[in-house]
C-alpha cells in the first residue's frame, strides 16, 4: 500500500519523533498549524479514517489516548487540543488514521 504514514512508521520517510513504541508513533507535523503540532498514529495501518474504527481494532485507539498525556508531557504542554479529521470534506488529507495534538497561545475557544 502506498501510504505516507506507513512509510514514516517504517522509517522509510524521516520524521521528527516525539514518542515511539511497538504500537504507536508520535512525531511533529511537517507544517505546524500551532506552536506545538504533533501527530499520533498507530504504526500498523489498521484504519484509513475514524470511519473504520471497530471492535477488532479499537484497542490501539484506547492505547493512543492512554499515551497522549505522556506525549504531551514530553512536549511540555498541559493544555492541548486533540483533533481527528475524518473524510476529505473534514480536511483529511492522509488516509492513515491519525490524531493531531495542537497546543499554543493561538488556540481559542472556537473549534473552527
Ligand atoms: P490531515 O489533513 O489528514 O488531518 O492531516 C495530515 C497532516 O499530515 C497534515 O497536518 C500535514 O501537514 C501532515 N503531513 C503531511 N505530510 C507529512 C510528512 O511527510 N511528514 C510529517 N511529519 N507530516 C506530514
Ligand atoms: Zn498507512
Amino acid at each position: 500500500m502506498d501510504c505516507l504514514f506507513c512509510k514514516i512508521a517504517a522509517n522509510e520517510i524521516p520524521s521528527k519523533k516525539i514518542y515511539e513504541d511497538e504500537m504507536i508513533l508520535a512525531y511533529h507535523d511537517i507544517a505546524p498549524q500551532s506552536d506545538v503540532h504533533a501527530l499520533v498514529i498507530p504504526k500498523e495501518h489498521i484504519a484509513s479514517s475514524a470511519n473504520d474504527i471497530n471492535s477488532s481494532n479499537s484497542s490501539v485507539i484506547a492505547y493512543i489516548f492512554e499515551k497522549i498525556p505522556e506525549i504531551a508531557k514530553i512536549l511540555g504542554v498541559d493544555s492541548y487540543r486533540i483533533i481527528n479529521n475524518c473524510g476529505e470534506k473534514a480536511g483529511q488529507t492522509v488516509k492513515h488514521l491519525h490524531f493531531h495534538i495542537l497546543s499554543g497561545d493561538n488556540l481559542g475557544e472556537r473549534l473552527v
